[in-house]
C-alpha cells in the first residue's frame, strides 16, 4: 500500500478520498486554490499544499503545480478524483512518467474512452449494444451525411467525439436542418473541446440513463457492481440517482453487466469505471465510459456494502481486487441527491456564505460535504456543494427516509435546490418509478409554485 497519496481535486470528493486514505492509513496531502484556503479538508490535513489562483486553468487544471507538490512531498501517486484532470490522458501520462502512480486506468485506455468514436468502435469490437448510427467520424460531404442520416432514420443527434459535460450535442428532426446542424456542432466543438470531429446517432425518444459500475485490477479480474438509474436530468445534468433501477429486470441487468466487465479485461482496463446506457424498450445502449469515479458512486456503496474509492486506492497500488462477482450482494435501495447552490428552479449558481447549515442524520442516512457553518462558497467552480444519500430495505423507505432527512436539512445564506428535490420526492411519476431523460424538463416547464 502507498504511504501517502496527493489527492488532486477540491469539494466533497477530495474530502471522500481524504477519508478513504485516513481508513487505509495512507497520508493524504490535499492541494488548494487560494479560493479554497478555507476548505474542510484543507484543515482537517495533515500536509496541504496550495496550488495556484482561484481559477481552474491555474490551479485544479495546473498539471505542473501539481506534479511539483507530489513531488515536494514525496507522495507516491496522485488521485485525480472526478472532473478537473480525471479524465485527461496527457496528465495521467505525465503523472505515471514523473514516477508517480495514477490512481485511475492506464492512459491509452484514458484516451480511447475520452474520444467518443474511438470509445463506441472499441465497444463494438468487445461485443457492447450500442445507439445505430455512423460508423466513427462525420465526413465533410453533405450528400454523404444526408445519406447516413436517412440510414440512421430521424430524429438524429449530432454529437462532438471530444464532447462532455452533457455539452456539444444537438438534435436534428429534419432533413433540411441537417448540414446546418452538423456545421454549427462541429464549429462549437472544435471551440469548447478543440476537437471538431462530431457522429451522428440515433436520437432515442423516451429513453431512461442506466449505467453500470465496474472495477478491474491489473491482473484482468473484473466485476460489475450493478446499476445506476441516472435518468432525473436538466440539460443533460444528472441531478438525483437511485440503485437499483427501478422495474428493469434483474436478467437484463446482469446480462449488460456480464458484457462491461467482460469489456474491462479484453481491453486490460484497471481501477473504477462506469458504463453508461440509454435503455428503451427493453434494450441497452452504450453511449459512453466515464473512466473515473463518479458522483453518484455513494449509492452503489450503499447498496453493495463496497467502498469504490478505496478499491481504487488497493488497485492502484497493485492489489487484486479483493471480491469476485459472485461476493456481490445487491441489498435494499438508495437514493442520492445533489445539493447545489443555486436557485431551486431557474437553476442561477448561488455562491456565497453559508450562514447556517444543519445537515440530517439517523438511521441510513449519509452526507458526503465539506460545507460548514459560516463557509463561503467560491463563485469560481461547479454548484454542488454536498450529496445526501439515503438506504432502505425497500425503495419506498429509502423514499421516506430522503423526505425526511430533507426536511431536517437547513441550508440558510445562500439558495439550494432542495426546494426541488423535497417537490420531487413527493412527486407521483417519480414514486412511481422509472422515469425518463426528459421527464425533469417537462415537469419543470409547466411547474407552478
Ligand atoms: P456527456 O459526455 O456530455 O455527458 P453523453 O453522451 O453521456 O454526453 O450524453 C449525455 C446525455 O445526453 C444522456 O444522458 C442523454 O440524456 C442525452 N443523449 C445522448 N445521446 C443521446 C441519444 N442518442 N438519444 C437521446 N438522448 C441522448
Amino acid at each position: 500500500m502507498f504511504k501517502k497519496i496527493l489527492v488532486a481535486n477540491r469539494g466533497e470528493i477530495a474530502l471522500r478520498i481524504q477519508r478513504a486514505c485516513s481508513e487505509l492509513g495512507v497520508k493524504a496531502v490535499m492541494v488548494y486554490s487560494e479560493a479554497d484556503r478555507e476548505a474542510k479538508y484543507v484543515k482537517l490535513a495533515e500536509e496541504a499544499v496550495c496550488i495556484g489562483p482561484a481559477p481552474s486553468p491555474l490551479s485544479y487544471l495546473n498539471m505542473p503545480a501539481i506534479i511539483s507538490a507530489a513531488e515536494v512531498t514525496d507522495a507516491e501517486a496522485i488521485h485525480p478524483g472526478y472532473g478537473f484532470l480525471s479524465e485527461n490522458a496527457d496528465f495521467a501520462e505525465r503523472v505515471e512518467k514523473s514516477g508517480f502512480q495514477f490512481i485511475g486506468p492506464t492512459p491509452d485506455n484514458i484516451r480511447m474512452m475520452g474520444d467518443k468514436v474511438s470509445a463506441k468502435q472499441a465497444m463494438i469490437k468487445a461485443g457492447v449494444p450500442c445507439v445505430p448510427g455512423s460508423e466513427g467520424e462525420l465526413p465533410d460531404n453533405p450528400a454523404e451525411i444526408r445519406r447516413i442520416a436517412k440510414a440512421v432514420g430521424y430524429p438524429v443527434i449530432i454529437k462532438a467525439a471530444g464532447g462532455g459535460g452533457g455539452r456539444g450535442m444537438r438534435v436534428v428532426h429534419t432533413e433540411a436542418a441537417l448540414i446546418n446542424a452538423v456545421q454549427m456542432t462541429k464549429a462549437e466543438a472544435q471551440a469548447a473541446f478543440g476537437n471538431p470531429a462530431v457522429y451522428m446517432e440515433k436520437f432515442l425518444q423516451n429513453p431512461r440513463h442506466i449505467e453500470i459500475q465496474v472495477l478491474a485490477d491489473k491482473f484482468k479480474n473484473a466485476v460489475y457492481l450493478g446499476e445506476r438509474d441516472c435518468s432525473m436530468q436538466r440539460r443533460h445534468q444528472k441531478i438525483l440517482e437511485e440503485a437499483p433501477a427501478p422495474g428493469i429486470p434483474r436478467k437484463l441487468i446482469e446480462k449488460i453487466g456480464e458484457r462491461c466487465s467482460a469489456a474491462c479485461k479484453k481491453i486490460g482496463y484497471r481501477g473504477a469505471g462506469t458504463f453508461e446506457f440509454l435503455y428503451e424498450n427493453g434494450e441497452f445502449y452504450f453511449i459512453e465510459m466515464n473512466t473515473r469515479v463518479q458522483v453518484e458512486h455513494p449509492v452503489t456503496e450503499l447498496i453493495t456494502g463496497i467502498d469504490i474509492v478505496r478499491t481504487q486506492i488497493q488497485v492502484a497500488a497493485g492489489e487484486k481486487l479483493p471480491f469476485k462477482q459472485g461476493d456481490i450482494v445487491l441489498r435494499g435501495h438508495a437514493i442520492e441527491c445533489r445539493v447545489n447552490a443555486e436557485d431551486p428552479y431557474n437553476f442561477v449558481p448561488s455562491p456565497g456564505r453559508i450562514t447556517l447549515w444543519h445537515q440530517p442524520g439517523g438511521p441510513g442516512v449519509r452526507v458526503d460535504s465539506h460545507v460548514y457553518n459560516n463557509y463561503f462558497v467560491p463563485p469560481n467552480y461547479d454548484s454542488m456543494i454536498g450529496k445526501i444519500i439515503v438506504h432502505g430495505d425497500t425503495r419506498e423507505q429509502a423514499l421516506a427516509r430522503m423526505r425526511t432527512a430533507l426536511s431536517e436539512t437547513v441550508v440558510e445564506g445562500i439558495k439550494t435546490n432542495i426546494p426541488l428535490h423535497r417537490e420531487l420526492m413527493v412527486n407521483a411519476k417519480f414514486m412511481a418509478g422509472g422515469t425518463n431523460i426528459h421527464y425533469l424538463e417537462e415537469w419543470l416547464s409547466h411547474h407552478k409554485r
